[in-house]
């Protein structure tokens, strides 16, 4: 690979003991400099790593103008040095350094640009103010890590892309200024100025595109796509993402399945040199919530859940007793080896499962098929049942809620986790990916009543529903899965509905008449009537990938220029109000009065 240009020989990672006597032009950052003596020590820093530059003095054969231009440099400022390579002496040798061996004799500096003598912060270390890294985010993506992070993120695109063109896929861009149709978030929206008082709609995702790419033969198709989406915004959420966006014909979920899992173990293989155990395990969501209360489950962190309410039923405990009378439900899971935990921990469990709603968290330790502590006095009777029923062994803690079906889901979900990362099952395993299936079409709609999709309402109920989900939307599966990586829900797809009768059935059940089915849809449904093919697809987060495979727990660290989670680009001040004239032109007048909400 070339890295050379006019301005520079070679990079400054490069600059190794196979270059001993040669002269080189070098360019980067002041990483720091020091002062030895009257002899100036600058390690010079670029993409590729750091070098060692020499600026010697007059009475060490240096040329002293040079040596002070030298002694004047800030961390930071960008320079272009000239010098030749020479061995380090070998008290002097940095084996910590890939260039560690040699440094650079300077012979010329030229300073290209400086940086202020007080920086907003150093670029080595961390720094905990993120408003004022993301104000200066030029310096703050110097940083090393930041510098891995969008290396690994460069490598994990081009082996998606590489792999799925492997696959027969075509990557097909779709449009950037589409028609409103909603997909569950609110739209951005993008005035027309030939058109007054009409608007584009930015894509919350290329669903209906890629669906019409399909029905148009592509037959494979995918995209690395920015999806915009104007939600209220939380910790892992940004108003722009990308998705490894795919679509396929002729395809049930297997083949889907299929596809993901190659393309997956690849990325990790490719980024990670990782390998990825296939095939992936299988949840339905049904299982998934009733074995670990969360559709998005981490199987490493320790045994699935297991029903406890029919043996509170036989305690000794009014409280216990009453669960299914009250319509409660009672749920509980084993600690392996969490007998040895301490009052404190328990407790502070305790707190944890208050945060989802439970209003205490019941134990009991297990030795020799024995229980002990706390409410292990009422459960005598059914001291076996419950050893048998958890499959405890000794030395373990169990751990109880009971309350609502959601209160006892949410919280010990939220504990289990917990305990995983406390007992360290979550360190240095490999990945494991879960497939999530069978997922409820319908779901509820709390705040206008009816129903809503619970992905999109383009999925395909399965088989078995097909018929009656519009009569029955409570009981509708969909062909509806999900990708978990770890705990975290890494994509979303389904077989898509191909038919304009069944598409608008589904459509009616959220509320959605055939008139205005053809008012935001008609594109779509037209599309279905000039033979549409069977076909599904996914997308998958590539900036959780990047988050999950480098680590980090934002992911504001993995996209270059991110929001705030006020929806704010610090760096470039946007959003920020437009000129009269411009918002004339597009006959946008702004309202004075304070938003809604
Ligand atoms: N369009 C969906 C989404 O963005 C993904 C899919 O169903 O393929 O979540």
């Amino acid at each position: 690979m070339k890295l050379s240009t006019r301005l520079r020989t070679h990079v400054c990672g490069a600059v190794t003991d196979e270059l001993v006597d040669t002269q080189v032009s070098l360019c980067g950052w002041v990483r720091r400099s020091r002062d030895h003596g009257g002899v100036i020590f600058v390690d010079l820093r670029d993409r590729y790593g750091v070098i060692q530059v020499v600026f010697r003095g007059e009475n060490q054969g240096g040329d002293a103008a040079i040596r002070d231009l030298a002694k004047a440099l800030h961390a930071e400022d960008s320079i272009r040095v000239e010098g030749q390579v020479v061995r380090r002496s070998p008290d002097t040798v940095n084996d910590q350094m890939a260039t560690g061996q040699v440094e650079v004799v300077a012979s010329s500096l030229r300073v290209l640009n400086q940086a202020p003598a007080e920086l907003p912060f150093p670029v080595e270390g961390e720094v905990a103010n993120e408003e004022l890294r993301l104000r200066h985010r030029y310096l703050d993506l110097r940083r090393d890590a930041l510098q891995k992070t969008f290396a690994l993120r460069s490598r994990v695109t081009l082996a998606a892309r590489n792999h799925l063109i492997s696959q027969g896929f075509l990557d097909i861009e779709t449009p950037m200024l589409v028609k409103r149709t909603p997909e569950g978030a609110r739209d951005y929206l993008v005035p027309s100025r030939v058109h007054p008082g009409e608007f584009y709609a930015l894509p919350q995702s290329p669903q209906l595109y890629k669906q019409i790419l399909m029905v148009s033969g592509f037959d494979r198709y995918f995209q690395l796509a920015r999806c915009l989406r104007d939600e209220d915004l939380r910790a892992d959420r940004q108003p722009e993402h990308t998705q490894i966006d795919l679509e396929m014909s002729y395809v049930d979920e297997e083949d889907v399945f299929e596809l993901v899992e190659g393309l997956v173990s690849h990325l990790w293989k490719d980024a990670l040199d990782v390998d990825v155990p296939r095939p992936f395990p299988r949840l339905t969501y049904a299982e998934a919530m009733e074995s670990y209360g969360t559709d998005k489950p981490d199987l490493n962190c320790g045994p699935a859940f297991f029903e406890a309410a029919d043996l509170a039923e036989q305690s000794s405990s009014d409280l216990f007793r009453g669960v299914r009378a009250r319509g409660d439900r009672m749920k509980g899971f084993r600690v392996p080896g969490g007998g040895e935990w301490s009052r404190r921990i328990i407790d502070e469990l305790g707190e944890v499962a208050g945060r989802g709603g439970a209003k205490g968290l019941a134990w009991m330790k297990v030795a020799d098929g024995e229980l002990s502590g706390g409410v292990a006095k009422f459960f005598g009777d059914v001291a076996t049942a419950l050893v048998e029923r958890s499959e405890a062994q000794s030395g373990d803690l169990l751990l109880f809620v009971a309350g609502s079906e959601k209160v006892v889901n949410t919280s010990l979900d939220l504990v289990r986790r917990e305990v995983g990362k406390r007992r360290g099952w979550t360190e240095g395993k490999p990945p494991a990916f879960l497939w999530v299936t069978r997922f409820p079409v319908f779901e509820r709609d709390e705040e206008a009543g009816g129903w809503t999709a619970c992905h999109h309402i383009f999925t395909m109920p399965h088989d078995d529903c097909v018929d009656t989900f519009d009569q029955e939307p409570e009981k509708a599966v969909g062909k509806l899965y999900d990708l978990v990586l770890d705990g975290t829900e890494l994509g979303s797809g389904s077989i898509r509905i191909h038919r304009r009768d069944l598409q608008l059935r589904a459509l009616a059940v959220v509320g959605v008449d055939e008139a205005k089915a053809e008012e935001r849809f008609g594109f779509l449904l037209r599309a279905f009537d000039h033979g549409a093919p069977p076909h599904g697809g996914i997308a998958l987060g590539l900036d959780r990938i990047i988050m999950l495979m480098t680590g980090r727990s934002s992911l504001r660290d993995v996209i270059a220029f991110p929001k705030t989670n006020r929806a704010i680009s610090p760096m470039d001040e946007c959003p920020s109000p437009v000129e009269q004239q411009i918002l004339d032109d597009l006959r946008v007048s702004i309202r004075k009065d304070p938003p809604q909400s």
